[in-house]
């Protein structure tokens, strides 16, 4: 894909999680692998409305070299990518269920969510709870880069989650399947439910390992 098919892209599926509601304001962010850095979304846009020329493009060495500002949380996308050399690309939403799950007490910190469906083992499969930091902190940096060292997708507790995909579109389907999850996870609070047991979630992992 061109550089240029990607910057569409970006805005295209930045639209499509926008008008759905995934993504509210000028949260959210999305970035892309290319062969000299990435493509980023950029600081202070809406996802719903972004211009695929004025998007971030960042060196190898993640210093900014085109197009707008990046996101002022560029530093969680080149974190995650730094240890995770197959990631294609990331998207980290502020998605309201997925949010109120990394809000709730009691929940297990090193797999936040119970397998619910076969769709959330294949594209999800764990996901650890990172502990608040504000935003910008360094400590966040180096807990994200810790934990994304063993897991594509994570969740900052009170903040969002972040997942890394072979492709945009794998990211961005990852991203929509966890917070489908979690809005499953919340409407279930309180039911006896049936995850799938070990046995299932283990055949899953084994006949569709996850490849970001
Ligand atoms: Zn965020």
């Amino acid at each position: 894909m061109s550089e240029t098919q990607t910057r569409e892209q970006i805005a295209r599926l930045g639209e499509s999680m926008f008008r759905r509601g995934l993504t509210f304001g000028s949260t959210g962010n999305i970035s892309v692998r290319t062969e000299d850095g990435w493509l980023m979304t950029p600081t202070g846009f809406s996802l719903g409305d972004l211009d695929p020329a004025r998007i971030s493009k960042l060196d190898a060495d993640g210093n900014h070299v085109g197009g707008d500002a990046p996101t002022k949380e560029a530093f969680l996308h080149t974190g995650v990518y730094s240890v995770r050399p197959k990631a294609g690309a990331i998207v980290h939403l502020h998605a309201t269920h997925s949010v109120a799950v990394g809000c709730l007490a009691d929940v297990d910190p090193a797999n936040v969510l119970p397998p619910l469906t076969a769709y959330y083992v294949m594209r999800i499969g764990q996901l650890p709870l990172i502990p608040y930091y504000p935003p910008g902190d360094v400590e966040l940096a180096k807990a994200v880069r810790e934990m994304a060292s063993k897991h594509h997708a994570v969740l900052l507790a009170n903040h969002g989650p972040i997942v890394a995909g072979t492709s945009l579109e794998d990211a961005v389907y990852a991203t929509e399947e966890l917070e489908e999850t979690a809005k499953l996870f919340l409407m279930l609070q309180g039911m006896k439910t049936n995850p799938l047991d070990e046995a299932q979630v283990a055949e899953l992992k084994q006949r569709f390992p996850i490849k970001s």
